[in-house]
């Protein structure tokens, strides 16, 4: 269902605040906030435990279940995994809808990665100890205060580890959840964790699309076949045509020619060659118009190839054709809040509140699924800072976690209602 006002609150920013700072001073809220200075020393520990477990993207297993057993150790109700390895737990509330707290599962970092570990007071060290165990941090350390102190929300708040956000994984957890019909029913608001900090509000999905296109040819010999269609060729007049294709400055888009092969030998016409294309646009139109060029550089470069081969025929008897291949090898898609969305004059308040300073940001996570099918989502991080995302050198600092995990229970709480 979509995003509901709720008629209790003002719609008014100043009404706002109002209700966040009566949320904030509620008994078990204030709670809340206590423990998530006295329990650091534990989700620290759980921090490094879940980041000691390797997920590689289509790897997430182990991890999966470790947290499995932390939602159910916590006391959430109806834990379970779905066919891809999403793990859910639902602290419940009245009604059949839910505010969706995720956090991704995943590190960009593959099986066999040295993964070493260390604490060294605040600091923890190691791949993937930030992004995004900072933010699978934050969603047990937001599920253990509700749980201990019995904290009574209107909607439910599902918590979910979800998987593949990362690279290839190409947000197959989130696209799984908003494929189910359950889940696209229920979930009102969707609050994606993403690594470290308190200081960016992502609102705004960039898409992006991923191309791996393909050119074969017949080979041959350098001298002996010479007119043979040379597919390496193919690929660079599909290049040289491609860049020439004027892009909008707004909404921002780029394209990026990221890997090209081919070709075995100096004296031999390749049998085949490839290039990775990556598309980026805040406007899926954009990404759509920029594909199609692609694929018509493509067709063009071909055809000349192909008139080439015919003028090299009359002297050179080789001929032969050529066949291509464009296979989609990873699709963001883009999109951003619906205006007045609630979720983010939420979190302006609860900033306000708290006395935090946010940037609102574009960026491709998680929120990119719902908010390109117009939900409501936003992505932020779990608290504390940290550095060298997706580098063996990743840090991750707990210094002042606390004001963001009362940033994130603020926000879902204010989203899902409290009652007294
Ligand atoms: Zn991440």
């Amino acid at each position: 269902m979509a995003p509901h006002p709720r008629a209790e609150l003002p719609g008014l920013f100043l009404g706002l605040q109002q209700e966040i700072a009566a949320i904030a001073a509620a008994p078990m809220v204030r709670s809340a906030f206590a423990d998530f200075v006295s329990e650091e020393a534990r989700i620290a520990d759980w921090q490094l435990q879940l980041a000691r477990i390797p997920a590689p993207p289509f790897g997430e297993q182990v991890r999966g279940q470790w947290l499995f057993e932390r939602f159910l150790d916590i006391g959430l109700k109806e834990v379970h995994r779905d066919e891809v390895g999403n793990v859910f737990g639902v602290w419940p509330g009245v009604t059949d809808n839910s505010v969706a707290l995720s956090a991704h599962m995943d590190t960009v970092f593959p099986l066999g990665t040295p993964l070493n570990f260390r604490q060294h007071g605040a600091k923890l060290y190691g791949p993937g100890v930030s992004d995004n165990g900072a933010g699978l941090a934050a969603l047990l350390a937001i599920a253990a205060a509700l749980a201990r102190l019995r904290v009574r929300t209107t909607d439910s708040l599902l918590f979910i580890a979800n998987v593949g956000e990362e690279g290839e994984g190409d947000l197959r957890g989130m696209r799984q959840i908003f494929s189910h019909r359950h889940w696209l029913n229920t979930i009102a608001y969707q609050v994606v964790l993403d690594g470290a900090g308190n200081d960016t509000i992502v609102a705004e999905a960039l898409g992006s699309r991923r191309f791996e296109v393909l050119v074969r040819g017949p080979g041959g010999h350098s001298w002996s076949d010479f007119g043979a269609p040379n597919p390496i060729v193919v690929l660079a007049r599909a290049v040289a045509r491609f860049v020439e294709v004027p892009l909008p400055t707004a909404p921002k888009t780029t394209f990026n020619i990221g890997v090209i092969r081919g070709g075995t030998s100096v004296n031999s016409i390749p049998e085949s060659a490839s290039m990775r294309v990556d598309l980026r646009s805040t406007s899926t139109a954009e990404i759509d118009g920029l594909a199609e060029a692609l694929r018509l550089a493509l067709k063009q470069a071909v055809e000349e190839e192909l008139r080439a081969v015919e003028v090299r025929a009359s002297t050179h008897k080789r001929k032969g054709d050529l066949s291509t291949e464009m296979m989609v090898i990873g699709n963001r898609p883009g999109g951003e809040l619906p205006a007045g969305a609630r979720i983010l004059e939420v979190i302006r308040a609860v900033d306000a509140y708290l006395g935090n300073v946010a940037q609102v940001q574009r960026a491709s996570t998680d929120a990119n699924i719902p908010l390109s099918l117009g939900r409501e989502a936003v992505a932020i991080g779990g608290g504390g800072s940290g550095g060298g995302a997706h580098t063996l050198q990743e840090w991750f600092d707990a210094t002042g976690r606390d004001l963001g995990l009362r940033r994130i229970l603020l926000l879902v709480l204010a989203l899902a209602g409290v009652r007294q």
